[in-house]
């Protein structure tokens, strides 16, 4: 058995005292892409904030690698272990795009080459990204935005990467482009820990997905086994 990127055991927790996760235990394989679907509310974006260390209490462990970060720091964990592309993407908007790149390396700036082999890594698989590197953030499209979002989080170079909803408001194309990189990443040996409300998004680059109501998984599948009733089911619980 490998030592998964990623297990979380009993991971409850919420905000002020109100628990919004009750014992969540999740597992990322290394090199697999899992995705935690849910209806709006399920807890999907407190599951990755409490990862982090984001949320205000917090019950259960969380091991990266098999080792136990649960009492690291947020800014630690931040360091090469978990990366986070949030919700809204909350880029820089009036700085470049190499610039809002390099800040997500920042821990890594006195390794230079680290830096430049991981940007070319981003480069690679966003050739958007290469070409816009040094218009603002702002004058680029959604989806393009998003490639940057997803690169800024690839610079920390982490171990498990998380992504929250990166459909969310984009156009078809560029759903599809995004679904591409992803695709990529996985292919890379990435391991990944996606939100999403597309369903068959989340079927098409992952290997497995959870579904999270009511701040519990409520279901676990393969996602290739996913047939006609396994989908009526996932789309029941999303409703
Ligand atoms: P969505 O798809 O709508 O983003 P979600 O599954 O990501 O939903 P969360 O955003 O994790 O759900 O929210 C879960 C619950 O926690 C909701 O009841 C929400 O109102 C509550 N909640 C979220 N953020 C906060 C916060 N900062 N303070 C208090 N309660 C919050």
């Amino acid at each position: 058995m490998n030592t998964p990127a990623l297990r979380t055991t009993g991971l409850s927790g919420g905000y002020g005292r109100f628990d919004v996760l009750h014992g969540i235990d999740l597992e990322v394989q290394p090199g697999e892409a899992v995705a935690l679907l849910g209806p709006n509310g399920a807890g999907k974006t407190t599951a990755l904030r409490a990862l982090l260390n984001l949320v205000s209490h917090r019950r259960g462990t969380v091991e990266v690698n098999g080792t136990d970060i649960t009492s690291y720091p947020t800014h630690r964990i931040a360091r090469g272990l978990i990366g986070l592309v949030p919700e809204g993407r909350r880029l820089f908007l009036d700085q470049t795009v190499e610039d809002n790149l390099r800040l997500g390396g920042l821990h890594l700036r006195r390794d230079r080459r680290r830096v430049d082999a991981l940007m070319h890594e981003v480069f690679a698989l966003f050739p958007v990204v290469e070409r816009y590197r040094s218009r603002p953030a702002s004058a680029l499209s959604g989806g393009e935005q998003q490639m940057v979002a997803i690169g800024r989080m690839m610079m920390s170079d982490p171990a498990v990467m998380l992504l929250d909803e990166p459909s969310l408001g984009l156009a078809p194309l560029a759903i599809d482009a995004m679904a591409a990189g992803l695709a990529a990443l996985r292919e890379a040996g990435r391991s990944i820990l996606l939100v999403e409300q597309r369903v068959d998004l989340a079927l098409q680059v992952c290997d497995r997905i959870y579904v999270l109501s009511g701040g519990r998984i409520v279901e676990e599948d393969v996602a290739a086994s996913v047939g006609g009733e396994g989908r009526a089911l996932i789309d029941a619980y999303l409703g």
